[in-house]
């Protein structure tokens, strides 16, 4: 919805500036290095409100060196993909949960809000441009970065009077694999992603930024990602950027899909919110927001009570996680057999649903 104050753009404003020099596109590229040929920007400034969305070609931008994006992190981004599917229609997955969160993120943010829907059309539009870049493969996609700077040029701590929407695209490999191992986590609770009253729960830069240093010190301990707990009784939230599902025999017998209830410290992921959906409507064991705590897993694990733990996220879609290292233990997740295994099952369901096999209306053509 529209912020009524402020009267969004228009994607029928659109302006097309085609490029005349495309680019090869590359076999393989590690992530987010390569882009396509094109880039959509829209610019807002308090006295002017919304100028026309432009699609342009992709290339550098000049920035006042005060802006306070740079200074301040007033920031924002999203993350979805565009899936080109057995029919060779182009789709992406529930893409109004991303422009919801992403105008959540700009109130946090004190950025301007905008018409979901507008913003959605002029992305369609930009994808549909470049679409010869979305993969013609079932495991890989073109990944749209929509992203929202401050680009007020002072060193004020204030509410921006300019700031700048623009969207980028590269492809993306995905991540899932079922051969793949599972992930080796590393949880100390030194180190805090998110705290309540804070900004875990909006995908802005500084979140991210200031979470490296503890993943580099996942890898020093030979773990892959950090295990982000929080709280005195270490709270199990997240896991690297992706939010966490356990499913086990809970303390009372009854098995069960966990995840962490969206509290504040959690970011409402869209897998996240999907596999609940799913997994609710298989109606087959209990499917909880709750907490959970290092100290229930363990006793869990030691009561071989667990059944398998994931990650999940536009980038994995869905990661099993083999092993957590706490507290100078190596605590070793088991994972079921291919076969009966969650991790697959909804998977395949996701996947179905991305690349067009089943109807659903999760997925809107580009
Ligand atoms: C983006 C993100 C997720 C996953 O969200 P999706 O919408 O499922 O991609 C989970 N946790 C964090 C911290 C994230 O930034």
């Amino acid at each position: 919805m529209a912020d009524n104050s402020i009267p969004s753009f228009k994607a029928a404003d659109l302006v097309i500036q085609l490029s005349s020099t495309p680019k090869t596109k590359p076999e393989v590229a590690s992530f987010g290095t390569v882009f396509t040929d094109h880039m959509l920007t829209i610019e807002w400034s308090a006295t002017e409100g919304w100028q026309a969305p432009l699609i342009k070609p992709f290339g550098n931008m000049s920035l006042h060196p005060a802006c306070s994006s740079l200074h301040y992190g007033v920031q924002l981004f999203e993350g979805l993909k565009a899936y080109r599917g057995d029919d060779n229609r182009l789709r992406l997955f529930r893409p109004m949960l991303n422009m919801n969160r992403m105008s959540k993120s700009a109130r946090r943010a004190c950025l301007p809000t905008f018409d979901h829907s507008e913003l959605l059309e002029c992305i369609r539009r930009l994808v549909e441009i470049d679409q010869d870049w979305v993969p013609h493969s079932d495991s890989a996609g073109l990944y749209i970065r929509p992203t929202f700077i401050s680009t007020e040029p002072s060193l004020g701590v204030k509410k921006p009077g300019h700031a700048l929407l623009y969207v980028i695209l590269c492809q993306a490999g995905s991540y899932f694999n079922n051969e793949a191992e599972a992930l080796s986590l590393w949880a100390d609770p030194k180190y805090t992603r998110a705290w309540e009253g804070g900004t875990g729960d909006c995908k802005m830069g500084g979140n991210y930024g200031c979470s490296l240093l503890a993943q580099y010190e996942a890898v020093d301990y030979g773990c892959q990602q950090v295990l982000w707990l929080y709280g005195e009784d270490h709270q199990i939230t997240e896991a690297g950027t992706m939010n966490i599902f356990l499913h086990w025999i809970n303390e009372i017998g009854e098995e069960e899909l966990a995840t962490p209830p969206l509290d504040g410290i959690i970011l409402p992921g869209v897998t996240r919110q999907s596999i609940l959906e799913l997994t609710r409507k298989w109606d087959e064991f209990q499917v909880t927001e709750r907490y959970l705590t290092m100290s229930q897993l363990c006793s869990a694990l030691k009561q071989q009570r667990v059944r398998e733990m994931f990650g999940s996220g536009t980038a994995c879609m869905i990661c099993p996680i083999g092993h957590i290292v706490y507290q100078g233990e190596n605590l070793h997740i088991p994972c079921q057999d291919k076969n009966t295994q969650l991790t697959s099952r909804i998977a395949k369901e996701l996947t179905d649903i991305q690349y067009g096999r089943i109807h659903s209306d999760w997925t809107f053509l580009v």
